[in-house]
């Protein structure tokens, strides 16, 4: 398993919080999550869904502090988790595969999660950069994503959103013809 692919982790948890609702509200929603992740199965209860609406939280504060370029918090959150979830590290060969990395193969469900949510966040960040992680900004929306362009410009969680925040963007640069916006207006110095 490549470690850096873990970081999807980390967005589809932050990204159950939704405008429209919040799928982390019961086991089945938990579920829902962990399914199609065979190395994150085992017996789930309300003491772990609350332990996984927590570190939510505490995922989207990394996402919106690098979103919001305040760097030294961000990484401030990420290292904390990496000492709450400490990493365990094992070299496995199995099904055919050559050596392979596994991580946290034991340990409840979202002390699993969580070791493999945040060192998936370091490896992406130490690899290329802090400022691949983004907060969708159209209103109201706040997923979260990677900026996987190559000149660093997403701004929108899904092309849903970027619709949606594009005629508002688009208003924004007509209003100076129709009313003069004194920012507008001035030369700009040295342009
Ligand atoms: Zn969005």
């Amino acid at each position: 398993m490549d470690l850096a692919s873990y970081a999807d982790l980390a967005v589809d948890l932050v990204n159950t919080q939704r405008p429209d609702g919040d799928t982390l509200r019961s086991l089945d929603g938990l579920h829902e999550l962990l399914a199609g992740h065979p190395h994150l199965g085992g017996r789930i209860s309300h003491r772990d869904l609350d332990a996984m609406r927590g570190l939510r939280g505490q995922l989207r504060a990394v996402f919106v502090s690098a979103a919001g370029g305040d760097e030294e918090d961000a990484i401030d959150r990420l290292n904390t988790l990496l000492i709450q979830h400490p990493v365990h590290p094992q070299v496995s060969g199995h099904d055919g595969q050559r050596w392979h990395l596994h991580i946290n193969e034991g340990g409840s469900v979202p002390d699993r999660f969580a070791a493999r949510a945040a060192m998936g966040l370091a490896v992406t960040i130490a690899d290329r950069g802090l400022e691949r992680l983004g907060v969708c900004a159209a209103d109201g929306c706040g997923r979260v994503f990677f900026d996987t362009t190559a000149n660093r410009s997403r701004r929108y969680c899904s092309a849903h959103c970027a619709r949606r925040g594009a005629p508002s963007a688009a208003a924004a640069q007509r209003r100076p013809a129709r009313t003069p916006v004194t920012a507008r207006a001035q030369p700009r110095a040295g342009g």
